[in-house]
């Protein structure tokens, strides 16, 4: 199978890549073709994906095209931005058809969820990596970035924390979990459900947002300091799913929630006013703290007591802590 041939086959005859609202040109010539109406701007973001680095040799090609997609449409909403294409550089060692057939439904079927559509691309050979460009829409001036936090304002996130952090000993085949716990993980960490509409809901209302990939705290403290503001996060307040709290001890859930990467729901900072409206239209918002004078990102029991914060995110109790005497709550040597 030739170059063009396997881009025909599995890309550019594929639902998703077909022309539609703002892609005046897709796949087949020698650019991609965008519209954007008057007063607005184009939002673009880039991820690449490497076997062995960013998913493991064994993944299945299905779940790495679903999952490399939502990953990268997740920072459109992240920015407030309508989608509107994606570009697909695909390096692969070998023309697998049945590879390439799973990848490309996987591909598309995070597309047509998400309203993507595959303007274009590059295909090489060399060891398999994925970089995928999105480009959105957002009206001129509403982009939501991490600089806008107010003192005053709450810190709220898009939905629960920790799932994909608790799903990867599933995913590196380490643990096992009874199908009620194991497959709402699972989905989370394969399919993760970019929060575009919630961004697009935020546009004029939140003062800073970024999706959550590298981790609550990690990702919040880009706020902190884009926005030169301290974040006080409260532990009790972080919301967890059914399937992380039965699974998992507090302890270990909390963790997962502050410090594990590829959740992709949205963080964000508003006013408290705005609150009760985005509430109301069903999003699962949860308050988790608030934006204070200072600097970084601080966390605290539900007594108001400061708990510490580690490099690798897990938390243990801070000099200032009253404590509660729950010694599987400390962790030495960070
Ligand atoms: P060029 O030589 O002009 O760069 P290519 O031969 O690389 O063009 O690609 C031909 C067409 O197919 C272009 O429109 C390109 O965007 C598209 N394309 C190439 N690879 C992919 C891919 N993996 N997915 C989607 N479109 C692709
Ligand atoms: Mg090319």
């Amino acid at each position: 199978m030739g170059e063009f041939e396997l881009i025909r086959r599995y890309f550019a005859a594929a639902p998703c890549a077909q022309p539609g609202e703002g892609v005046v040109q897709g796949i087949g010539d020698d650019c991609a073709l965008l519209a954007l109406a008057a007063g607005e701007q184009l939002a673009v973001s880039t991820d690449t994906l490497v076997i062995g680095v960013h998913f493991p040799h064994s993944c299945d090609a299905f779940l790495l095209g679903q999952r490399a997609l939502a990953v990268a449409t997740s920072d459109l909403a992240a920015m407030g931005a309508a989608p509107l294409g994606f570009t697909l550089a695909l390096t692969l060692p070998q023309a697998d058809p049945d590879w390439l057939q799973a990848f490309a439904e996987g591909l598309n079927q995070m597309a047509q969820a998400c309203n993507m559509r595959l303007i274009g691309g590059d295909t090489t050979r060399g060891p398999l990596t994925l970089t995928l460009t999105v480009f959105g829409r957002v009206p001129a001036g509403q982009a939501l970035t991490r600089a806008g936090a107010q003192v005053g304002d709450l810190l709220c996130v898009g939905g629960a924390l920790g799932d994909a952090a608790a799903a990867l000993p599933l995913v590196l085949g380490q643990r096992t979990a009874a199908a009620e716990i194991a497959e709402p993980l699972l989905a989370r960490y394969w399919a993760p459900q970019p929060q575009l509409a919630l961004g697009q809901a935020l546009r004029g209302k939140a003062t800073a947002a970024l999706d959550i990939s590298d981790g609550l705290v990690a990702d919040c403290g880009h706020i902190a300091s884009a926005s030169n503001v301290a974040l006080h996060i409260e532990r009790e307040r972080l919301p967890l799913s059914p399937a992380v709290q039965s699974w998992l001890d507090p302890q270990s859930a909390w963790n997962c929630a502050l410090s594990g990467g590829d959740d992709y729901v949205l963080a964000f900072t508003v006013a408290q006013r705005h609150l009760a409206e985005l509430q109301q239209h069903g999003w699962p918002i949860a308050v988790i703290g608030r934006v204070v004078a200072g600097k970084g990102v601080h966390l605290f029991d539900s007594a108001g007591h400061s708990l510490e914060l580690s490099a690798r995110g897990y938390l243990h109790f801070g000099q200032h802590s009253g404590g509660t005497g729950d010694s599987s709550e400390q962790e030495n040597g960070t």
